[in-house]
């Protein structure tokens, strides 16, 4: 038996877009439970192209948006293919970047043959705003100790992953040396 996860996109003009993101298999007779439903190794497979997926259709929509020449209404020829690498919360995300010429219209001195990159203007940092947030929350709440339920240990604590540092009779957590430690 197999399954097709496929993600449908479909813009404010009406184009469907289909692009299929995982496909598994499972026997239809099954001898064993693990041979039922996901696993977490497939699970993370869909999560990972499941956001790419989406962040590459709405970036390659916003790129041919952004070719036609809002003068005049002609599609600005493309100069080059490029891509970008985008750190999401999700994992890291290759995009397509395409340089566009600039219509002749809107040539600042005639002949110039200026290139713009629509995508490359709007991908202003290497990751998104949400995984900087994330990420300074996840330090934020290692730094006070309160990420040892997250599986990581307090900064300063040298036990395992997932190893809860011992706090002090004062209720802090306690740095290498079992004293509090400081907020
Ligand atoms: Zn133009």
């Amino acid at each position: 038996m197999q399954w097709t996860v496929r993600l449908e996109a479909r813009t404010s003009a009406g184009e469907v877009k289909t692009t299929e993101l995982v496909t598994f298999s499972r026997p239809v007779v099954v001898s064993t439970l693990a041979e039922i439903g996901l696993v977490l190794s497939e699970t993370k497979a869909l999560l990972a192209r499941l956001p790419a997926g989406m962040l590459c259709g709405q970036v390659a929509a916003y790129a041919a948006l952004c070719r036609v020449c809002p003068e005049c209404g002609v599609l600005q020829p493309l100069k080059d293919r490029r891509t970008r690498r985008l750190q999401t919360l999700f994992g890291t995300v290759e995009v397509e970047a395409p340089g566009f010429q600039m219509c002749r219209c809107r040539q600042p001195v005639p002949m110039a043959k200026v290139t713009v990159s629509p995508v490359g203007a709007l991908l202003t940092a290497r990751c998104t705003p949400e995984l900087e947030r994330v990420q300074a929350e996840l330090g934020a709440h290692l730094v006070s100790g309160r990420g040892a339920h997250l599986g990581y240990p307090a900064a300063g604590f040298a036990g395992k992953p997932g190893e809860r540092a011992q706090p002090h009779p004062c209720g802090r957590p306690t740095d290498r040396g079992g004293r509090p430690a400081s907020r």
